[in-house]
């Protein structure tokens, strides 16, 4: 049995939820209001609210996060969605390009299982991704890994005259113009050289165990999942599920 509780340092129901003072008074329907920041809320609905989201943040899927809430599961997913949404604004908002040692390589997620694989796949999701070196990763759903999309993913996202490392894929071919381009062998081991991709490559095995416990992702919604990943592993050594409450109060967390 997973715990649902909520640490009582983000919601113990006596300060405010929003300004972090005392001065919760009752309203006559039931609510409280801040004498502080004026906020009027149902502590009911944001505790329901903030148990969802730790659900979310221990990666509990919304199925079963429904059935243990109580809560119908259409209202679960609504609520996963909208922190998913949440979770790729305030990527683009804290997005600096990224420099230094850059790995980039593309992936395939989704489909089915048995498909083609490789880079011609049909029925998947492109992702492009570049990872700075014991730094941050940043990914993008492309429609295609032609030449144009990919150099124009690296020209926005990354710092010119960075020092890439790709394998020989021919997108790549034009990358010398933009920085140092350095191409891995792949299935020849360097033992300890600098040279290789496995930075990026950890974080799709990273994304891919995550993604296999939601069974049939709706290749719409793919973006979102992945931003997900993103922003789990560019978080990986901070208070994700703090950071997960500051990113979502403030607009949708509460209903009315
Ligand atoms: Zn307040």
């Amino acid at each position: 049995m997973l715990s649902k509780r909520v640490p009582d340092n983000i919601f113990n129901g006596k300060k405010c939820f929003y300004c972090g003072k005392y001065g919760l008074y009752k309203l006559a329907d039931g609510r409280k209001k801040c004498r502080h920041c004026r906020r009027a809320y149902s502590l009911h609905k944001l505790r329901r609210d903030l148990e969802i989201l730790y659900y979310f943040y221990i990666e509990v899927s919304a199925l079963k996060a429904a059935k243990e809430l109580s809560v119908p599961y259409r209202t679960v997913h609504a609520r996963y969605m909208d922190f998913r949404m949440s979770i790729m604004a305030h990527l683009d908002q804290e997005f600096v390009k990224l420099a230094g040692q850059l790995e980039l390589d593309e992936t395939y997620f989704g489909g089915k299982r048995k498909g083609k694989r490789g880079r011609g796949a049909f029925n998947k999701a492109i992702v492009f991704g570049i990872l700075e070196r014991n730094g941050k990763v940043y990914t993008k759903v492309v429609i295609n890994v032609k030449a144009k999309t990919l150099m124009g993913e690296i020209k926005k996202k990354s710092v010119k005259g960075s020092v890439f490392y790709t394998d020989y894929f021919k997108s790549y071919k034009s990358l010398k113009q933009f920085g140092k381009h350095n191409k891995i062998n792949h299935g020849y081991t360097f033992g300890k050289s600098h040279n290789h991709i496995n930075g990026i490559e950890g974080f799709w095995s990273y994304a891919k165990e995550r993604f296999h416990k939601y069974h049939g992702i709706n290749m719409v919604n793919y973006p979102f999942y992945l931003k997900e990943m993103e922003f789990r592993f560019n978080h990986r050594n901070e208070d994700v599920f703090k950071l997960l409450v500051n990113i979502t109060k403030g607009g949708n967390l509460v209903r009315k």
